[in-house]
């Protein structure tokens, strides 16, 4: 799964559990972005905070881990290139899975040599309240073709939001891992 996760909060999380358990993942590796282009509404906090929160949010499940790969990468990354990386490293593109929200999966078509796609992975999304489901069919068969829509619980938050409640102070407890929280509070992210 990856994501800016800036911060990675519980509706990343249920939508990763819930694809792993439907469709019986052995991992989930949770790829946090490089430094995002495509995100200039605000300043995006340092790869390595966003590393660091998606770490502590994932330790101790067994099945998870966290990638460096996009934060690694040295030049501009695409999805496209790491789905590439993960099957040079020997998974089938059979047994890959990528998996995205809703809004994410609608935009496809803008991502570069989003055409691979789906030759090297299946896709996979889930629901976000706020996107229509609706909206999949205006995707290009050959989309559709390599997409599994899950249903899951519905957790309307958002990381913008997350940011903006630490911003004024307001609580973002439970919205977070309790870790991920600690984390925020004490390196003062967010905070203007
Ligand atoms: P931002 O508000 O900064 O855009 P975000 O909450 O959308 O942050 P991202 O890191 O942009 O989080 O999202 C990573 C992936 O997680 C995307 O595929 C997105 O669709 C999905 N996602 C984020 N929040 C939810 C949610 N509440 N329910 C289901 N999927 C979600
Ligand atoms: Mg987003």
């Amino acid at each position: 799964m990856g994501g800016t996760f800036d911060p990675i909060h519980y509706g990343h999380l249920l939508a990763a559990e819930e694809a792993r358990r439907f469709l019986n993942l052995e991992r989930l590796i949770f790829v946090p972005t490089g430094e995002p282009p495509h995100k200039r509404d605000h300043k995006v906090t340092s790869c390595e905070d966003r590393y660091a929160m998606t770490l502590l949010a994932t330790a101790g499940v067994l099945e998870y881990s966290v990638s460096r790969i996009e934060i690694d990468r040295k030049e501009a990354t695409h999805t496209v290139d790491t789905l590439r990386e993960f099957i040079r490293s020997g998974i089938e593109p059979r047994d890959l899975y990528f998996i995205t929200g809703l809004d994410a999966i609608l935009s496809i078509t803008s991502w570069f040599e989003y055409e691979k796609i789906p030759e090297l992975c299946t896709l996979v999304t889930a629901r976000r309240p706020g996107y229509p489901v609706s909206k999949i069919d205006s995707l290009p068969k050959f989309i559709r073709d390599k997409l599994e829509y899950i249903e899951i619980p519905q957790f309307a938050i958002s990381s913008t939001e997350i940011r903006q409640r630490a911003r004024d102070g307001r609580g973002i407890r439970f919205l977070v891992p309790h870790l991920v929280e600690i984390y925020i509070e004490s390196n003062n992210l967010y905070r203007s």
